[in-house]
């Protein structure tokens, strides 16, 4: 029996435009490191970045709390996390370690277990930060590439997706209000028109046909949304410039990464992705904020054996 496992999962974007709660990807922009060790009694976390250290709180601690109970684990486990998922932006950052710590449980105490159930584990973690449990990053973060997310029961389907397709992300440099998630979720609005809910629906069948078809371009101009992101765009100052700056620039669809502030552009590796990034940019500096822009590709998942 091994003693202590170290885990990295990767940052993640869900939605992808109208596949809100259903969507996510796994993107190689960041990652966070999960490092468990067994110890006598207690659940610990050491972290220098600033997240909630009492297991309660943490998306991690959360995890490991409750597969320790589940499992009947005696003794006590230490969790060490380095974060390098920025917290709060939109990129799946408690979800980053809630799968790492999921996938490190899994190993440390041989539990082989299979997909949907790391991430029904790991989105359980989730209520440390959302306040409730869901699935989309998770998914994205512990198994990689595209996921889509069913529930009662959950079943999540994983598709590979195409070698070309690229990510330009705009990080904004502003402050993150405490629950952003919940503040987020209680804009978009309660009853939505059947006509709106048409024109989502067939977006996101869209999305999944390109990911099926390894066709980024299908992908790209599929992520449209005319529910969630309409009712949530007031929250990212700069946000209509830094859509129309991205797709001038050549970006093929342009939304907001999960709950936000960060935008992402969907695009294809022969675009000019620097050139997308810098527009993002100037859309931002048009509201006087500075972001970091990154360009990435998708990612593998923190269960997946290839990392
Ligand atoms: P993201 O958009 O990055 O997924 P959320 O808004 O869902 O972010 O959650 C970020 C909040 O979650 C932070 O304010 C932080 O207090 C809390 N949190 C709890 N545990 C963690 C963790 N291990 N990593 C990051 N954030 C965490």
């Amino acid at each position: 029996m091994i003693s202590k496992i170290t885990v990295k999962a990767p940052s993640s974007t869900a939605n992808l435009g109208p596949g809100f709660d259903v969507f996510g990807l796994a993107i190689d922009a960041f990652n966070d490191i999960v490092t468990l060790t067994k110890t006598k009694n207690g659940i610990s976390i050491i972290t220098d970045d600033n997240i909630p250290t009492n297991p309660e709180n943490n998306t991690a601690g959360l995890v490991v709390k409750n597969m320790k109970k589940k499992f009947k684990i005696k003794g006590g486990i230490e969790i060490k996390i380095k974060k390098g998922i920025p917290a709060g932006f939109g990129m799946g950052s408690s979800a980053g370690s809630a799968a790492a710590a999921t996938v490190a449980f899994d190993k440390l105490f041989g539990l082989e277990l299979d997909g949907n159930s790391l991430v029904e584990f790991a989105g359980f973690g989730e209520k440390a930060s959302a306040g409730s449990v869901h699935y989309d990053n998770v998914a994205a973060s512990v198994l990689g590439g595209f996921v889509i997310v069913r529930t009662n029961p959950l079943d999540v389907i994983r598709i590979e997706p195409p070698t070309k397709l690229r990510m330009c992300i705009a990080v904004p440099k502003i402050d993150i209000p405490k629950k952003k998630t919940k503040v987020s979720r209680g804009a978009i609005p309660k009853k939505i028109k059947l006509t709106d809910s048409v024109l989502n629906l067939s977006n996101a069948s869209a999305i999944v046909a390109g990911f099926m078809r390894k066709d980024s371009d299908l992908i790209g101009n599929s992520i449209k949304d005319v529910i969630v992101e309409p009712a949530r765009q007031h929250m990212i100052p700069g946000f209509v410039r830094v859509k129309q700056n991205a797709l001038k620039a050549g970006a093929l669809g342009v939304t907001i990464s999960g709950a936000g502030p960060s935008v992402i552009a969907f695009t294809k590796s022969s675009s000019d992705l620097k050139k997308i990034n810098s527009a993002m940019s100037r859309g931002f500096a048009s509201a006087n904020i500075e972001c970091q822009t990154i360009i990435c590709k998708p990612s593998k998942g923190a269960a997946d054996k290839r990392r």
